[in-house]
């Protein structure tokens, strides 16, 4: 039996690419407009990185990474998200010595156990972007309008911008012991999950998708009215800014991260269109994590954008373009200046097709039909002999007769 590929691990075939360099493209273009940098580090961390930033309590670290013992004995693992790789690296480079606000950014492949479904993969891929060094409200507002910038920029004007505040280690335990008092008294209708979550993690149980639980967390005290006065106003002054740059968005106050790091600003771009896949993009401040990490005491803020979800939504599009001539040929004798003719132009940079299997006429003509292209030229004796051909434009019959000489049929395809 042939051998697949592993359970929810994806081949991207050529025929999707070319939306998938669409997507990249459009967020470097964008992310390099703001200042940032591309940084690449390794898809395999040590596994501490991971529970020491993410936290031992979360689904991820709980239950959702890949992790093994290397050959040498050592716990590694495939990293599940990318904040916690780029900040180590930004530590062990010490990139904050020169300047301590650095703008990068990073796309390439996560790995979370989870059941795969549409949106969901074991393998997938992120773009995500990340500013050390502000904890200016000025950062966060950048950052959100340039998540949207990118949305807009690919043409798809869903998903939403939503934002709320998690607070920061001086107000949140306050909220937490609200939020569990609540929880307490609806303890038997949350699944078995919340229950654990009660006392691990008790905000993931307002993310929690079971229905009960959704029911039952309706009512929930809303982290906003906990805030403490500077976390209150950071937040004020984020939405002043969104307010400036007229940047859509609304506020969820429901919203809780499945990381443990996040603090302040969280954020999700939202679609209706994905089912329960409804996050494409999410992201927030992580103050205390560069630190916490061995690293300087320094804020942070940043996102990651699902790729595959953004495909997803990108539909079927081609956005590769067709090819710009197809050439016919008769017989053997023309492959010779066929073969002469499609090198030549493909060196002037035009998409030139032709026949690899010395097919007839009639299935060559059904090739190009197939492959949409915009010219066909039929090369037979009289073509090779006389050095002229009559090109054919697709869409609407019309002919044009051209030397076979690479610089005419240039000028002629641009027609
Ligand atoms: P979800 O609530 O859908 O599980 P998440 O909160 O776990 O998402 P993040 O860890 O914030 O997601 O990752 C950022 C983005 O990466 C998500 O918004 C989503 O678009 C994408 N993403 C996360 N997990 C997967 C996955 N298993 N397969 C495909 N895309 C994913
Ligand atoms: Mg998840």
């Amino acid at each position: 039996m042939a051998i697949t590929a592993i359970k929810g691990f994806n081949d991207i075939l050529s025929s999707e690419s070319s939306r998938w360099h669409y997507i990249e493209q459009s967020a470097r273009r964008v992310f390099e407009l703001n200042g940032f940098g591309e940084i690449r580090v390794p898809i395999m961390e040590k596994t501490d990185l991971f529970c020491r930033s993410i936290g031992d309590a979360t689904d991820i670290v709980e239950k959702e990474m890949y992790s093994f013992t290397d050959k040498g004995e050592n716990s590694v693992t495939l990293r599940p998200e990318g904040t916690a790789g780029v900040m180590r690296a930004f530590i062990e480079h010490k990139l904050y010595a020169q300047d301590p606000v650095n703008k990068l950014y990073y796309l390439g492949p996560m790995f979370r156990y989870e059941r795969p479904q549409k949106g969901r993969y074991r393998q997938f891929h992120q773009i995500g972007a990340e500013i050390t060094g502000v904890s200016d409200p000025l950062a966060d507002a950048q950052v959100l309008n340039m998540l949207v910038h990118f949305f807009r920029e690919i043409g798809l004007d869903e998903p939403v911008l939503q934002v709320n505040s998690l607070g920061c280690p001086d107000c949140r335990p306050a909220y937490r012991t609200a939020l569990c008092e609540f929880l307490e008294k609806r303890h038997e209708s949350l699944c078995a999950d919340c229950k654990r979550r009660l006392s691990t993690n008790p905000l993931r149980t307002l993310d929690c998708k079971v229905p009960g639980c959704v029911e039952a967390t309706a009512g929930a005290p809303s982290v906003l009215d906990h805030l403490c006065g500077e976390c209150e106003q950071h937040f004020e002054s984020v939405r002043n800014y969104l307010a400036i740059s007229a940047t859509p968005y609304t506020i969820n106050s429901r919203m809780v991260r499945g990381l443990d790091y996040y603090t302040r600003t969280t954020f999700e771009m939202v679609t209706g269109l994905l089912g329960s896949q409804s996050a494409v993009a999410a992201g927030g401040r992580y103050d205390g994590l560069i630190s916490q990490l061995g690293g300087p005491t320094l804020p942070g803020i940043g996102f990651a954008i699902g790729l595959e979800r953004v495909a997803l939504l990108l539909g079927q599009r081609d956005f590769l373009g067709t090819p710009d001539l197809f050439i016919a040929t008769m017989g053997s004798v023309e492959r010779d200046t066929a073969f002469r003719l499609m090198d030549g132009l493909l060196k002037s940079g035009v998409r030139v097709e032709i026949d690899y299997e010395g097919k007839s006429l009639k299935s060559q003509m059904r090739r190009a039909d197939k492959l949409k292209v915009r010219y066909s030229v039929v090369l037979g004796e009289n073509e090779v002999n006389s050095g002229k051909a009559i090109f054919k434009r697709m869409s609407d019959g019309a002919i044009v007769e051209s030397a076979l000489v690479v610089e005419e049929v240039v000028k002629t395809l641009m027609h």
